[in-house]
């Protein structure tokens, strides 16, 4: 039987996204990473398990993923994913494009990173590689399964975004081929690069994806994806008016953590000095104000505030002027999985 649900925001677990670096070997047209506001440097290990240890209070209910940039091109990796695991985080997730630098699936084993997380954003060879560059399918799908060869669990993350929507139909058998654990869709967002020279209406919609056709899309490609015992995560995107709202930044539990010290806590905001945590000294203290947190407590009809300021395009109104629909914390997810098949539930 495969269950939907709304996974609420866990007030006992925290997520901790932790970029490493901003480096990376690709140049995918919808990369977030902003170097001007999220630094061009690369953490010394001292630096790494330094901030490491600023998290590691209660570290067994907290969840971490290295990402960069690409984090397999920092040589230290290895060593960071030991240092947290000994700290006792209860997850280690390494995101990466798939090329696996520094022979990263050698230095590290299955006890010590819970998944691989890859991504892809194609179905196809001839999509994918228009999104995230020549040579970049052929080299993830074969990543994946030299991870699952060697008995490590994997991810895959989709950016879903009107370049690529047609062709998810077709992802279900591959996804299945590629004995892949969990399966994470995302929403394209006007963040770094995506932002970058797409300020026009007509630009910012040629990559997003209309109400209508995410809402055609993505849930049934999710069921059919789930029915092979795969866990599948994606958005909830749109509320209804009389649906709850509740924005994560206040009762949830996030970082995202950048090589320039600044720790946001909701990836909205990321475009912006507009963090509410900064490392200073390897300490993690309050930011000055003006920031998230103020926008956080603002409670408007259309539902999220981020999405109001920076992305209003996909709002829409009535003819009295009140929201059709409110847009829900991007941190709001459905959760799909097969209930009769608990061996992939990791
Ligand atoms: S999306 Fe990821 S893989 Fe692509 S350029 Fe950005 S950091 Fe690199
Ligand atoms: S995306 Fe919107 S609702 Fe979610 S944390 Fe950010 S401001 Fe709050």
């Amino acid at each position: 039987m495969i269950r939907t649900k709304t996974v609420a925001f866990s007030k006992n677990c925290t997520n901790i996204f932790f970029h490493i670096l901003t480096k990376c070997n690709l140049k995918c047209r919808h990369c977030y990473i902003n170097p001007g506001q999220h630094g061009e440097n690369t953490l010394p290990l001292s630096v790494i398990t330094a901030w490491l240890e600023a998290f590691a209070q209660g570290s067994n209910s907290k969840n971490l993923i290295f990402l960069g940039g690409e984090p397999t091109l920092h040589p230290d990796l290895p060593a960071a994913v030991k240092y947290a695991r000994n700290l006792g985080f209860g997850s280690i997730t390494i995101d990466t494009n798939g090329y696996l630098f520094h022979d990263i699936l050698l230095k590290v084993k299955p006890s010590e990173v819970d998944y691989f997380s890859f991504s892809l954003d194609g179905a196809t060879r001839e999509t994918n590689d228009r999104i995230r560059g020549a040579g970049s399918f052929d080299t993830c799908i074969a990543g994946i399964r030299k991870a699952n060869s060697m008995g490590f669990a994997t991810s895959l993350i989709f950016t879903a975004s009107s370049a690529n929507i047609h062709e998810m139909d077709r992802l279900p058998p591959l996804l299945k081929d590629l004995g892949i654990d969990r399966f994470f869709i995302q929403i394209i967002g006007l963040r770094g690069r995506s932002a970058i020279g797409n300020q026009t209406r007509i630009r910012r919609q040629k990559l997003q994806v209309a109400k209508s056709q995410w809402l055609n899309t993505i849930p049934q490609v999710a069921r059919r994806i789930a029915e092979f015992g795969i866990t599948v995560t994606y958005p909830k995107v749109f509320l209804d008016p009389a649906e709850n709202f509740e924005c994560a930044g206040l009762v949830a539990d996030n970082y995202f953590v950048f090589p320039n010290g600044r720790v946001y806590r909701c990836p909205l905001c990321e475009d912006f000095a507009l963090h509410s945590l900064i490392f200073k000294n390897n300490r993690l203290v309050p930011a000055e104000k003006l920031n998230e947190r103020d926008l956080f407590q603002l409670n408007i009809a259309e539902g999220c505030v981020m999405n109001k300021l920076i992305q209003p395009d996909n709002l829409s109104y009535d003819s009295a002027g009140e929201p059709e629909f409110k847009i829900a914390c991007c941190l709001l997810k459905e959760e799909i999985r097969n209930a009769n098949d608990s061996s992939r539930n990791h």
